[in-house]
């Protein structure tokens, strides 16, 4: 069973006229969990429960513990989501209305974590937010829809917090031949643990996060995500809160679409001046969506 879907892909009119060049949004915020991650979560639960797995466990209070909450009920799978206390009301219902059983443990999220993982048994599954090639093999497809759409772009743009779906786009890009196009990986001031990481040439760990994009708020990405950056050209862009605020509002305005600032943050990059979006005539933005913000909290974060 598939439980993602094959999105949208939109030549966006109103981005192609204000850049001059073609900006194609591939739709990930219109999956049914709200973001790409339904993508990686998805192949990673039907590849445990081929194998035996009676019960998923996450702990992550943001898209991916929804995504895994989403197949949970699709997939007729018991599932529990381990999130510390500062989780959010909004997401801690999010992920109810799913079904999943709701545990709050702890002050941070490496408590709720190490509690999580103290559930597992031999018929559970940990599914990780970022880590892990399972994911990056899901995330993958949303390369190969744009390819089969015939569409190769003359640069690739997202946002970037561990580094699952950049490990996953690559991937599909490499499989569909499109090694000679520029990757920009954006991140937010205050959550740039891949620009760190690149610049040092290996995962570094930031002290603390303080970017409202809570999305992007891993605080070192993953090895694979930062070794990519040894192999292929990618360009490591960083964003201000408010750009990506600014930049949420903007597609809400002109698509209709709702995301988060750790969408935002890759749209936000569109602005910048880089050499890499300038490499081709067109470029694809991955949307990748979130579902963590309201309207009110883009409103009350937008600068005044
Ligand atoms: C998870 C997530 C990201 C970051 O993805 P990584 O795989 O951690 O790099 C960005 N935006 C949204 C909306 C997310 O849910």
């Amino acid at each position: 069973m598939t439980l993602y879907i094959n999105t949208p892909l939109l030549r966006s009119q109103s981005n192609s006229v204000r850049l001059g060049k073609t900006v194609w949004l591939k739709m990930e915020a219109l999956q049914p969990s709200g973001s790409f991650k339904l993508r990686g979560i998805s192949y990673a639960c039907s590849w445990h429960l081929e194998r035996g797995a009676k019960h998923f466990v996450s702990s992550s209070g943001g898209n991916a513990g929804l995504a895994v909450a989403y197949c949970g009920r699709m997939l007729d799978v018991p599932v529990t989501v381990v999130v510390p206390e500062s989780t959010s009301a909004r997401a801690r219902a999010l992920i109810e209305l799913e079904g999943a059983s709701l545990v709050v443990y702890g002050k941070s999220w490496a408590e709720a974590n190490a509690y999580a993982m103290s559930l597992l048994t031999e018929h559970t599954a940990f599914i990780h937010p970022f880590d892990d090639p399972l994911l990056w093999e899901g995330h993958a497809t949303l390369i190969d829809e744009v390819a089969q759409a015939g569409v190769k772009p003359g640069s690739v743009l997202l946002s970037v917090g561990g580094g699952g779906l950049l490990c996953g786009v690559l991937t599909g890009m490499m499989r569909n031949g499109w090694g000679d196009v520029p990757l920009v990986a954006v991140e937010t001031d205050g959550a740039a643990c891949y620009s760190a990481s690149v610049a040092e040439g290996k995962p570094v760990s930031l002290p603390e996060i303080t970017s409202i994009a809570t999305s992007l708020g891993a605080r070192s990405p993953c090895q694979k995500a930062v070794d990519w950056a040894k192999r292929h050209p990618i360009r490591s862009e960083v964003v201000s809160d408010a750009a990506a605020v600014a930049a949420c509002l903007r597609l809400l305005d002109e698509h209709r679409v709702l995301v988060e600032p750790a969408c935002g943050a890759a749209l936000a990059a569109l602005d910048h001046d880089v050499q890499e979006l300038n490499a081709g005539a067109d470029v694809l933005v991955v949307v990748c969506g979130g579902v963590c913000s309201t309207v009110a909290d883009l409103l009350a974060w937008r600068p005044t």
